[in-house]
This record gives structure tokens, C-alpha cells and sequence, in this order.
């Protein structure tokens, strides 16, 4: 099974449950437009360098496209469909006006010098310009990509159509960012997190939590749940895992990552694989690297109590089955990790509006969408006897489907 059969796969375990017929399903789950386009630049070293773009624009029903640009050698068609069909019911789950897409480049950015990363962001807008904006479809960094990446494909979309800094989000503060928005994935996932933990008669204080992929989501994540006291034991990225069965101190870790560019090495805990920290015994397990981490083997051998999804598409169905069968708790993507397009949502409002928020304003914004989101999604669960994952899909369907309809087909 492929990226985008698993997506659908959900959206179909929740459109059984739903009025849907046969064609409005295809016309949902068949993306609108997708592009791929071919970007060669110079190298650093006079050669060329041939790569490859994607940007799948999913459904804009409910507004215009919306979704991340991720740089990595992995990147192809099915996954950027996958991520885009998530990105649709993610914005819809969330109730922003936006729709679905996205998109990246088959590159390893560990390998590009930073001259080369900005031609090779310059080219791809060159490319695909005329198909994004802000009221067409609007890109965010996602794996690989970050605020400064944003800011080229700013810089250089205004040579085409002038000053429109709402036509990419996840931008520098000082270069039209919002404030929050660097954290507001990590944020939300530490939202959700502890109403989960609430419904589950807990609290963050004392809770031991496994993080998988430190990167913008998992540090931030790391560090909110730190502050409410949560226990750390274990973090990874792409290198290796460290762990401390008292609870890592976030704190130095960062200063550690800051200088060494892994979390491998830390002094304050000790050196571990992947694969331990998944199935090692803590209460919340946070994937927050890539997709596909969950197969049916390795959730088998999974103990945590509960699964909070901070990754984009980590468990394959088979896997999802196993989880359910053991009774773990699995809060998904589509609803656990919004936090990110919630602040790129007020990010543009405030590139519109060529008005500023306060960061107090954006988390209090953020947190009460996030909060209300995931009350909606959990009654839905109680009312129907569905996991979580059903019901958000079930949310977003009649969301999408409905305007789709007002709109007309
Ligand atoms: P990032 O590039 O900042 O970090 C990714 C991290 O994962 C790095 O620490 C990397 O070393 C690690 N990693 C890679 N392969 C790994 C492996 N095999 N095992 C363990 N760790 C591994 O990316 P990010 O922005 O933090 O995104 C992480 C996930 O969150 C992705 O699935 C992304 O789609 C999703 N997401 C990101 C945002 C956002 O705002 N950045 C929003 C929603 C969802």
C-alpha cells in the first residue's frame, strides 16, 4: 500500500459511516490539478543539477489551496498527494477557509550549499508561479524547508506579481512571519496533548512521553510539554535516539542540538536507536518525524497507552488496526498537528490586513480553535463509537462535501 491509498483508506472508513455516494466520493478523494516540473540550476561546482517539483492542489471547496513545500529525497507523487489530501481535511477538521494541497522537491537539503538551496527555491517558483498566490494556493515550510525558504519563494514571487506576502506562510518575523507560527505546530501538539491526557483523567505533570524526530515539531513539542512538567525520556532524529529513564533536560538538549546538529552525543542521556524509543514503555509516544513509521509489526510491539500523531500520515492502516485492537488511544494527524496551518491561517489574515497580532493574541487564538476542534472531534467519536481518526475524517467530509454542494458541482 502506497501514501495516498492509506489517506483514502481513512476517508473511506468514515465515508461508510456518511451519505456519500459513489461520485462524490471520486470527485473528494481525486485531486483538482497537479503539477511536476523540472527544475535544473547551477551547482556550486559548474555542473548542473537536475531535480524534481511537485505541487498537487487537492480540493479548494472550502477555500484556497493551503499546504506545505517539503524538501527531501523521498518526495514523489503519491506522497504529495497523500499530504495534500491530508492538508484538505486537516483545514477542514480546523474549520479554516482554505483547502488542500502540497508539494516539494525530490533533493537532500543536507547536501545543498545555501546559495544552491536558494536558486533551486528560486527556479521551482519561476516554475509554478502562476498557479500559487494568495487566493490560488498558498505554500508553508513542511520537512526540510523553514522561514527562510519562505521568504525566497516570497522575494521572488513579487518579481512576477508585485508586493503579496500572504501568498506563502511560515515566513521570517521580519520579513512579514507572525509571531508563533515557527512554534505553533509543537504548540498544538501540546494542546491537544494534554486535552487528550484531561479526557483520559490525567494530567502533563508526571506523564512520561517518547518524541520521534526532533525537528521543528518534535523540539517544540518537547519543550511545551517540559514546562507543564511532563517527563521527556526519550528523543530522536535521523541519527539516533537518546533517553534518561528520569526525564531528559529539554533545556541542555537544545544547547547540545544547537552545537552538534543531533540530538546523538547528549551528556545527559544515553545513546539508543529508533526502534527502541518506539516500543520502549512511557505513557504518550509522539511520532513527529515522517510518514509510515507504524507497521503492523512494529505496532505490535508498541506500549504506550497513547498515540498523538504530530507527524503527517505515521501509521499505515494494518498498523491503525493493531492499535485499536490493543486498546491504545491514537489521536490523529489531521487534528493533532493543525497548529501549524491554524497560526499560517492568522499569518495571512495579518499579511492581508498589513496589520500585526501580538503573540499573546495568536496562542490564545490558536489554543481556543485547537480546543474546540478537539471537543468536536472526541464527541463525534462518543456519538458514533468511532476512534478518533473516524470521527475527525467525518467532520472534514461534511465540511468539504457541503461546500461542494452550495457551491455547486
Ligand atoms: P524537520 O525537518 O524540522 O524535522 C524532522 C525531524 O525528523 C528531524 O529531526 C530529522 O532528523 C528527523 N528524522 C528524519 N528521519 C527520521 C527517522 N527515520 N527517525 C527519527 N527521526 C527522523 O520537519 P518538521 O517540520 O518538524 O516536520 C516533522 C513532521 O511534522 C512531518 O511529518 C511534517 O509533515 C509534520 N508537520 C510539520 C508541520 C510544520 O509546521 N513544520 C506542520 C504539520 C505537520
Amino acid at each position: 500500500m502506497q501514501a495516498f491509498e492509506a489517506t483514502n483508506h481513512y476517508f473511506d472508513q468514515a465515508a461508510a459511516r456518511m451519505d456519500l455516494t459513489g461520485n462524490m466520493r471520486t470527485m473528494m478523494v481525486t485531486p483538482d490539478r497537479e503539477l511536476r516540473v523540472e527544475v535544473a540550476i547551477e551547482m556550486d561546482s559548474g555542473q548542473i543539477g537536475n531535480f524534481i517539483g511537485y505541487r498537487v492542489q487537492h480540493d479548494n471547496a472550502r477555500g484556497p489551496f493551503k499546504g506545505g513545500l517539503r524538501y527531501h529525497p523521498h518526495v514523489d507523487v503519491d506522497e504529495a498527494r497523500s499530504l495534500a489530501s491530508l492538508m484538505t481535511w486537516k483545514t477542514a477538521v480546523v474549520d479554516l477557509p482554505y483547502g488542500g494541497a502540497k508539494g516539494g522537491m525530490n533533493c537532500d537539503p543536507s547536501k545543498l550549499s545555501r546559495s544552491e538551496l536558494e536558486r533551486l527555491t528560486r527556479k521551482f517558483v519561476q516554475q509554478i508561479h502562476d498557479f500559487i498566490g494568495p487566493d490560488k494556493d498558498i505554500p508553508a515550510p513542511d520537512v526540510g524547508t523553514d522561514a527562510q525558504v519562505m521568504a525566497w519563494i516570497m522575494n521572488e514571487y513579487a518579481k512576477y506579481h508585485g508586493f503579496h506576502p500572504a501568498c506563502v506562510t511560515g515566513k521570517p518575523v521580519e520579513y512579514h512571519g507572525s509571531a508563533g507560527r515557527e512554534a505553533a505546530t509543537g504548540y498544538g501538539v501540546s494542546i491537544i496533548t494534554r486535552e487528550t491526557l484531561k479526557i483520559l483523567g490525567r494530567l502533563v505533570a508526571g506523564t512520561t512521553f517518547a518524541i520521534q524526530g526532533y525537528g521543528n515539531v518534535g523540539s517544540y513539542t518537547a519543550r511545551f510539554l517540559a514546562a507543564q512538567g511532563g517527563k521527556i525520556l526519550a528523543v530522536s532524529d535521523a541519527f539516533g535516539a537518546v533517553s534518561n529513564p528520569d526525564g531528559l533536560d529539554i533545556a541542555a538538549l537544545d544547547a547540545h542540538v544547537a552545537a552538534a546538529r543531533k540530538v546523538v552525543g547528549f551528556q545527559g542521556g544515553d545513546a539508543g536507536s529508533n526502534e527502541q524509543l518506539l516500543t520502549m514503555p512511557v505513557d504518550v509516544l509522539i511520532p513527529a518525524a515522517l510518514g509510515g513509521v507504524f507497521d503492523a509489526a512494529m505496532a505490535k510491539e508498541v506500549q504506550a497507552k497513547l498515540i498523538v500523531e504530530a507527524a503527517n500520515g505515521p501509521t499505515w492502516p494494518e498498523a491503525d488496526e493493531v492499535f485499536s485492537s490493543k486498546g491504545i488511544v491514537v489521536v490523529p494527524d489531521i487534528l493533532a498537528n493543525a497548529g501549524g496551518v491554524i497560526v499560517s491561517y492568522f499569518e495571512w489574515v495579518q499579511n492581508l490586513q498589513h496589520f500585526r497580532w501580538p503573540l499573546e493574541q495568536i496562542q490564545r487564538e490558536q489554543e481556543t480553535r485547537m480546543v474546540d476542534s478537539f471537543t468536536k472531534v472526541y464527541e463525534m467519536s462518543q456519538r458514533k463509537g468511532v476512534s478518533m481518526r473516524t470521527a475527525a475524517f467525518m467532520l472534514a467530509i461534511g465540511r468539504v462535501g457541503r461546500a461542494r454542494a452550495l457551491g455547486g458541482i
